[in-house]
C-alpha cells in the first residue's frame, strides 16, 4: 500500500466533516454489531452496512480498492482471519466464533475508518481475553495522540500493551493517516520505539488499528489475495478508530 509522504494536517472545518463521516461509520458498525449471531452470513452483515451507507448517500472506500478490486463495502474476518476478509453468503457465523468487522465511509470527500471484533454467542475465555487486550491496546494508543508525543509513542504503546500480556502484534499491517484518502502518511506500525518518529501536531488524523494474534506475529494471505490469516491459525483480533490530535485531548472521530 502506498501511504504517500505528505502529512495532511486538517483544518477545523475539515475535522468537522471527518467527525460527521465518523458518526455515519459508527452507525454502520453499530447496525452490523446488532446482527451478529449464529446463523448469520458475513454477506448479510455487508448488506446491512450498505443499507446504512445508502441512507446517508455515502459509499465505502473499500469497494473496488486496489487489485484485485475488493468486492464488498466492509471486511469481515473470522477467527484466524485477522483483516481484509471478504463477506460471503457461504460464511455462516457459528456459536463461539469471533468476527472482526472493518468499515469505511466516504462523506463529503473525507474518509473515516473503524473496526471492532465481537464474539458470536458464547466465546472461550481465551477469545474474550484476546478481544479485551486488543481493545485495551487501541485505547492505550489513542491516549498517546497528544501534542508533545511522536508517532513512535503510539506504536510503542500498542506493542507494550500487547506483548506485556503475552500476545503478538502484526508486523506487516499498520495504522495510518486518514483523510481525503483512506491511507495517507504517516504510516504508524503496531510496534516501535517511544520518542521516535514524527511529532504529533493538532489536525493530524490517524486510523489507529491494533491487530493482535495469540500464537505468532506471522501472517499469510489466502488465495483470494485479500484475506490475511495468522500463519499458525491461532485466533486474531482487530479494533480501530480514526482519531484526531487536538490542542487538548485526542478526538475520536468514529463514535456516535
Ligand atoms: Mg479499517
Ligand atoms: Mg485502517
Amino acid at each position: 500500500m502506498n501511504f504517500g509522504r505528505q502529512v495532511n494536517v486538517k483544518t477545523t472545518e475539515e475535522l468537522q466533516t471527518m467527525r460527521a463521516s465518523g458518526r455515519i461509520n459508527a452507525e454502520i458498525l453499530a447496525t452490523v454489531k446488532n446482527l451478529i449471531q449464529p446463523g448469520v452470513s458475513t454477506a448479510d452483515l455487508n448488506a446491512a452496512a450498505e443499507e446504512v451507507l445508502k441512507k446517508h448517500g455515502c459509499y465505502s472506500p473499500f469497494k473496488g480498492y486496489s487489485k484485485p478490486p475488493f468486492p464488498a463495502s466492509i471486511c469481515t474476518s473470522v477467527n484466524e482471519e485477522m483483516v481484509h476478509g471478504i463477506p460471503s453468503k457461504k460464511r455462516i457465523l457459528r456459536e463461539g466464533d469471533i468476527v472482526s468487522v472493518d468499515s469505511g465511509t466516504v462523506f463529503q470527500g473525507f474518509v473515516s475508518d473503524s473496526a471492532f471484533t465481537a464474539g458470536v454467542g458464547v466465546i472461550s475465555e481465551e477469545a474474550s481475553r484476546l478481544l479485551e487486550i486488543t481493545e485495551g491496546a487501541l485505547y492505550a494508543a489513542i491516549d498517546k495522540m497528544r501534542v508533545g508525543n511522536r508517532t513512535g509513542d503510539v506504536s510503542a504503546a500498542i506493542q507494550e500493551y500487547v506483548e506485556s500480556r503475552g500476545l503478538h502484534v502484526t508486523r506487516e499491517y499498520t495504522s495510518h493517516g486518514v483523510g481525503r484518502q483512506m491511507h495517507e502518511a504517516p504510516m504508524v506500525p503496531n510496534f516501535g520505539t517511544a520518542g521516535t518518529g514524527l511529532p504529533l501536531r493538532p489536525g493530524m488524523t490517524i486510523a489507529i488499528e491494533p491487530m493482535v494474534l495469540i500464537g505468532t506475529h506471522e501472517t499469510r494471505v489466502l488465495r483470494d489475495q485479500w484475506t490475511v490469516i495468522s500463519a499458525d491459525k491461532s485466533l486474531t483480533a482487530h479494533f480501530e478508530h480514526s482519531v484526531a490530535v487536538t490542542d487538548g485531548d485526542p478526538l475520536i472521530l468514529t463514535v456516535p
